[in-house]
């Protein structure tokens, strides 16, 4: 079952890289500098200590952190050649379930333990290499309790560096405290055009441009790390998309979309959250017409494993609903000054890319390109960038506000 579930997360952590790969030039740490290549990686010792890992051609520096539900380390370095590990290498022993690894951003490689249980992580360096030994990043686990755990979520738990500077390596740069994370999600892409409008706009390519405005705009206030699901014309699985914001540990993720409805009257903007059963007539079209994306592409659908049983997850589902419910409120006042809104701007549906578990998640429809109106506004880059500064305050405000009332 394990193994199975290893399978599923290897897939899609596959799709994220693939899809990752589209848009990263193959840079490495440094410009011109070729990534460091992995000899192995394995874990060894048992579920009261486990030793993980990784050997490389030469030493680089690392960041850790752990992430909860479910539990895992994560490890930051700078851009790794994967290539020669196999099929093995993402077995896991003791505290170690799977090892998964890959392209996170431009110069930036990730790996991921998926753990049996929390742990502590109890020791963990680089070691240069040595005769006859290659270099290595090195991790001692060892049991902790849940709260334990829990305590050190997100905050950044071992960073290794490098005895001596070597040239090839760079300091991967972990999130500073209080730097969101904010994933925005063009819809469709690639081989899946989405809707087509009257004049022949294609809705991914205009949500694309959008989400990118809206990416500069929230880059302007340096309080967020924006990542993008794709930010060229790829193709990325619903599933990944949710993949991707969660092994981010985003704080926000906002889908992107302009579609067709039947009536070429309606237009627009709705702000949709997730509703696995409720839902009037249009939504539930509309959420069935997304949720085709991957059928579009030509995409295996995976069983997902039932957590439905874990009390803890559902008290993290409902906290992030809540979450989500609050910010498409607020989104639709920020955003009611600079664009139109659809008769009933707020509605919920059972959008495949809101469900994950963890992350606040909401779908924008910009408007509706079955109609020529809304068509025109959103092929408009003045419309797009005033808008486009509306979301970023919206997102601006939403946390700066959560902040204070934590604080
Ligand atoms: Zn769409």
């Amino acid at each position: 079952m394990r193994t199975r579930l290893g399978r599923q997360l290897c897939a899609v952590l596959l799709v994220v890289m693939a899809v990752m790969g589209g848009f990263v030039s193959g840079a490495a740490a440094q410009e011109g500098a070729e990534p460091v290549r992995t000899i192995d990686a394995r874990a060894a010792g048992n579920s009261d200590r486990t030793r993980f890992v990784i050997d490389l051609e030469a030493a680089v520096e690392f960041a850790a952190f752990t992430l909860a539900d479910p539990y895992r380390v994560v490890i930051d370095v700078p851009e790794l050649d994967f290539s020669s590990l196999n099929e093995n290498s993402r077995d896991g022993r003791g505290l170690v379930g799977t090892f998964r690894y890959g392209l996170i951003a431009k110069g930036k490689s990730r790996m991921v333990l998926d753990l049996t249980e929390p742990v502590n992580i109890d020791e963990s360096f680089v070691l240069e290499p040595l005769e006859g030994q290659p270099a290595r990043l090195v991790f001692d686990l060892v049991p902790a309790s849940r709260e334990e755990f829990l305590e050190g979520v997100g905050k950044l738990k071992s960073v290794g560096t490098l005895p001596t500077k070597s040239p090839m390596a760079s300091v991967p740069t972990p999130k500073g405290p209080g730097k969101m994370v904010i994933v925005l999600d063009p819809g469709h892409g690639g081989i899946d055009d989405g809707a087509i409008g009257p004049g022949g706009a294609k809705e991914k390519e205009l949500v694309l441009q959008f989400a990118k405005d809206v990416r500069d705009a929230l880059e302007k206030y340096g309080d967020f790390e924006v990542l993008m699901t794709r930010d060229d014309d790829t193709f990325v699985a619903l599933d990944a998309r949710v993949e991707f914001a969660r092994t981010n540990g985003a704080q926000l993720m906002v889908s992107f979309h302009a579609d067709t409805v039947t009536q070429a009257y309606v237009r627009g903007a709705t702000v949709y959250t997730l509703d696995e059963t409720a839902s009037d007539g249009v939504s539930k079209a509309l959420a069935d017409k997304e949720n085709r994306s991957d059928t579009i592409a030509g995409v295996e659908l995976t069983d997902k494993p039932d957590e439905v049983a874990d009390i803890l997850i559902d008290l993290a589902r409902r906290e992030t609903k809540n979450l989500s419910i609050a910010f498409a409120r607020r989104l639709l006042g920020d955003i009611k000054p600079a664009m139109k809104l659809n008769k009933n701007p707020r509605r919920s549906a059972d959008f495949r890319v809101l469900k994950a578990p963890d992350v606040p998640s909401v779908l924008v429809e910009l408007g509706y390109l079955s109609n020529s109106g809304d068509e025109k506004l959103l092929e408009s880059a003045e419309w797009r960038r005033k808008v486009a500064a509306r979301f970023a305050i919206s997102i601006e405000t939403f946390f700066s506000r959560m902040s204070k009332n934590a604080g």
